[in-house]
C-alpha cells in the first residue's frame, strides 16, 4: 500500500484517478482548488478511510504531513475555454504548481508523475505525433498559456529527474472523454452531448475537417496506472489513435442521442490544431498498454451521464 497525493482530484481524470488508486489498495490525499474542479465528483470518495481531501491551491507552498509515496499532479484547467479565462493561473500551476510539487516529493523521497499534453506538439506538422517531434507552439498565442506551462513542466520535471536523480514519470494525455467530464467546460464532446439532448444545434467549429482522437477516460486512467508502475522517465504518449473529424464526431453524437439537432458552423478559433493522433509505439512497447474501448462503446456509455445530467438539470430549473 502506498500513501499517494493527487493533485486536481475534483477534476474529471483526477477523480478517476483518485478511485482506482483507492481500489488497488492504496492510501490517497486529494487535493485541489476547485477552480475547474467540483467536490460531487469525489462526494462518494469522502466517506471513505482511504481518502483524504485538501481543499488547496498549489501555487502556493505544499505542505503535506506525514509519509507520501508518489504524487500525481493532474491539477490545471484543461480545456481551451477554461485556460483562456484563466491564462495566468494556467501558467502558474503548470509552473509554480509544479516546483512546489517537485519539491515536496523530494524531500519525501517520493515519486511524480505530470499530466503532460498532446499540446505540447502545438499545431503539429509531423503526424501522427510520436514523442520524438518536438512540436509547432505559438507561445504568445491565446493557446500558449497552457502549451507553454506544460513544455516548461516537462523541462523542470526532466531537471529534477536528472539532477537528484529523481522517480518520475511524463504523460502525454490526448483528448480523452467519458463520465464526469465538466458539462458547459467548452470542450467539443461535452457541449455536442448537452446541445443533442438539448436539441439544440451542434456547433462545430471551422468546416469541421480538423481532427482529434478520443480516448474512454477508463483506458487512459489504465495507462497512468501502468506507467506509475514502470521505471520509464521520458515522455509516453498515452490517448487512443482512432482519428475522427469535429464533423464526423458532431454526427455520431445526433445519432447515437436519437437528435433532431443539426449542425451550425462557427469561426475556427486562433491556433486550434489541425490534426492530432498519437502515436503510441512507446506505450505499446514499454507499457504493454493500448486502448480497449472503441469510440462507439465509449460514446454510449458517456451518454448515460450527460443524460442524468441534462435531468437533473431540468429538474433544477
Ligand atoms: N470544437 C467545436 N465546437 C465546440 C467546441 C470545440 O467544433 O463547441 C472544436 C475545436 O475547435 C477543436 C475540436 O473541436 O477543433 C476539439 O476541441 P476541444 O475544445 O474539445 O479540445 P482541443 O482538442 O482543441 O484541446
Amino acid at each position: 500500500m502506498k500513501r499517494i497525493l493527487v493533485t486536481g482530484a475534483a477534476g474529471f481524470l483526477g477523480s478517476h484517478l483518485c478511485e482506482r488508486l483507492i481500489r488497488e489498495g492504496h492510501q490517497v490525499i486529494g487535493m485541489d482548488n476547485l477552480l475547474t474542479g467540483n467536490l460531487r465528483n469525489i462526494e462518494h470518495l469522502m466517506k471513505l478511510p482511504e481518502f483524504d481531501f485538501y481543499h488547496y491551491d498549489v501555487t502556493r507552498y505544499v505542505y503535506v504531513p506525514g509519509p507520501l509515496d508518489f504524487i500525481f499532479h493532474f491539477a490545471s484547467p484543461a480545456s481551451p475555454a477554461d485556460y483562456l479565462k484563466m491564462p495566468i493561473h494556467t501558467l502558474k500551476v503548470g509552473s509554480m504548481g509544479t516546483h512546489h510539487l517537485l519539491g515536496l516529493a523530494k524531500s519525501k523521497g517520493a515519486g511524480l508523475m505530470i499530466a503532460s499534453t498532446s499540446e505540447v506538439y502545438g499545431d503539429p506538422l509531423e503526424h501522427p505525433q510520436h514523442e520524438d517531434y518536438w512540436g509547432n507552439v505559438n507561445p504568445v498565442g491565446p493557446r500558449g498559456v497552457y502549451d507553454e506551462a506544460k513544455r516548461f513542466q516537462e523541462a523542470l520535471t526532466m531537471a529534477y529527474h536528472n539532477t537528484h536523480g529523481m522517480d518520475t514519470k511524463i504523460a502525454r494525455i490526448f483528448n480523452t472523454y467519458g463520465p464526469r467530464m465538466r458539462p458547459g467546460d467548452g470542450r467539443a464532446l461535452p457541449t455536442f452531448f448537452i446541445q443533442a439532448l438539448r436539441g439544440e444545434d451542434l456547433t462545430v467549429y471551422g468546416d469541421g475537417s480538423q481532427t482529434r482522437s478520443f480516448c474512454y477516460v477508463d483506458d487512459l486512467i489504465e495507462g497512468i496506472y501502468r506507467l506509475m508502475q514502470s521505471d520509464y522517465h521520458l515522455p509516453v504518449n498515452l490517448g487512443n489513435p482512432e482519428e475522427i473529424t469535429v464533423k464526423t464526431l458532431a454526427e455520431e453524437i445526433i445519432k447515437i442521442t436519437g437528435s433532431n439537432s443539426g449542425i451550425i458552423y462557427k469561426p475556427l478559433p486562433v491556433d486550434d490544431p489541425r490534426q492530432r493522433q498519437p502515436d503510441i509505439s512507446t506505450a505499446r512497447k514499454v507499457l504493454g498498454w493500448e486502448p480497449r474501448v472503441g469510440l462507439s462503446e465509449g460514446l454510449h456509455r458517456t451518454l448515460e451521464y450527460f443524460k442524468t445530467y441534462t435531468q437533473q438539470e431540468l429538474i433544477h430549473t
